[in-house]
């Protein structure tokens, strides 16, 4: 199997994708974390790679030290990271969290490198520039989202038969049912506990707010070329069915499976071979009944907003997801509420700029438009980095 470079290898997506590569003896070429000098070095410890990078250039001496008794090539900073990205490689798996996934991302690609990618970021503020990108290269990326994934798999074979309507699945988040009066005093702590899957902190607030499911109706516009009409949301409490697709004659195609990333993972690995998995195999007697429902879009304002970002096309997804990751970020570290979370996003997209056909450069101003927005309307001081 040809080898990865594995882009956010400390986090939830990272670590797993290790556990992937350890059972299929897949060999890492490179690895990167932001901070986590510890973990990074006991994976290259046990990976060997050529290469680690620490994103946030602070950690650069701290895991100098930590490998100096090895040969690793140390890099640091944006720039390490977009060089392990361009390193010639049979997938760069991008498993960061949030915008800063953006760049590496186009790096790869323009290497001509394969990408199986899980920062879903990337296809939601770049998305047009990435696909087309991708196109003129030649090059593939297989998604690891777990709906995405499910959707890739349930269009395998369809030819030339294409999808009048994708279904994608949502779990509605801990706090499914519940109306805005019953949000108002949300802890970190409740909105952390996801019902079904455990996963970075980012991504399990951006679950209990349903902007997840915003950024993921993004994500299916942005892969599979079709319509924001044409993405069904359907709350499926128990994941698992993953997603599904309708075509012309109304048969509808899932793919289901336990709630473990494991399996989305390596198939963007193996693809188009399937493998053994270390994920649990689900059985359907276990799981006794599914059950699907509507999203409760006047409650979970983020998902409207996503809507609204996606029909506007040109900068809106940026824009909210940029409002996102500086809420949540502040919502985690305790400076504001969880509906704050909603109000920001709908806030930023009717105010900050929007540009019709942003270049890369363009969207990186949003990203700098739109954390400063949030600073302002939480009156936050100038020093306060919340991207
Ligand atoms: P985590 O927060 O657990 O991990 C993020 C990784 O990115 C860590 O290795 C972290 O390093 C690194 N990182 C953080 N900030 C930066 C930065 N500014 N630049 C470069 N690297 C950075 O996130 P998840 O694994 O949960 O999610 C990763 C991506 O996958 C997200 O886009 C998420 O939406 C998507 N995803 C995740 C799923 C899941 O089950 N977790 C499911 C589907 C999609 P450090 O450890 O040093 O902070
Ligand atoms: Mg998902």
């Amino acid at each position: 199997m040809d080898d990865i470079v594995l882009l956010g290898s400390t986090g939830s997506i990272g670590v797993q994708t290790c556990d992937v590569c350890r059972s299929l003896n897949i060999k890492i070429k490179a690895l990167s974390a932001n901070s986590s000098t510890a973990l990074l070095e006991e994976q290259a410890r046990e990976f060997q790679p050529e290469y680690v990078a620490v994103s946030d250039v602070k950690y650069y001496k701290e895991i100098k030290t930590r490998l100096a008794d090895t040969s690793v090539k140390i890099l640091a900073g944006e720039e390490g990271l977009n060089e392990l990205a361009s390193l010639k490689c049979g997938r760069v798996v991008n498993a960061i969290v949030g915008m800063a996934g953006l760049v590496p991302t186009l790096k790869a690609i323009e290497a001509g490198n394969d990408v199986a990618l899980a920062n879903k970021e990337t296809l939601v503020t770049g998305g047009s520039l990435v696909i087309s990108k991708a196109k003129e290269k030649g090059v593939s990326i297989y998604p690891i989202d777990s709906e995405h994934s499910a959707i890739f798999q349930c269009l395998m074979g369809a030819d030339e038969n294409k999808a009048s309507k994708i279904i994608l699945t949502a779990s509605g988040g801990p706090f499914f049912g519940k109306k805005r009066s019953d949000l108002v005093n949300i802890t970190k702590e409740q909105a952390l506990k996801h019902p079904n899957w455990s996963m970075g902190a980012k991504i399990t607030i951006d679950s209990a707010t349903l902007m997840n499911k915003g950024l993921e109706l993004i994500e299916a516009v942005r892969l599979f070329g079709v319509s924001p009409e044409q993405v069904e949301i359907v709350v499926q409490r128990q994941s698992i069915i993953h997603s599904a697709v309708e075509f012309e004659d109304g048969a509808i195609i899932a793919q289901l499976g336990s709630a473990d990333m494991r399996l989305p993972i390596q198939f963007a690995l193996t693809y188009p071979k399937r493998l053994p998995c270390p994920a649990k195999k689900l059985s359907l007697f276990d799981v006794g009944e599914l059950t699907f429902a509507r999203a409760d879009e006047d409650t979970f304002v983020c998902l409207s907003a996503a809507k609204k970002a996606i029909k506007l096309e040109g900068n809106a997804p940026c824009i909210i997801n940029c409002a996102n990751e500086a809420a949540v970020s502040l919502f985690l570290k305790d400076k504001i509420r969880f509906l704050e979370i909603g109000e920001t996003v709908e806030d930023a997209l009717s105010q900050v700029k929007f540009k019709a056909a942003p270049t890369l450069e363009e969207l990186l101003e949003t990203r700098a438009e739109a954390e400063s927005f949030v600073r302002k309307k939480f009156n936050l001081s100038e020093e306060i980095c919340l991207l």
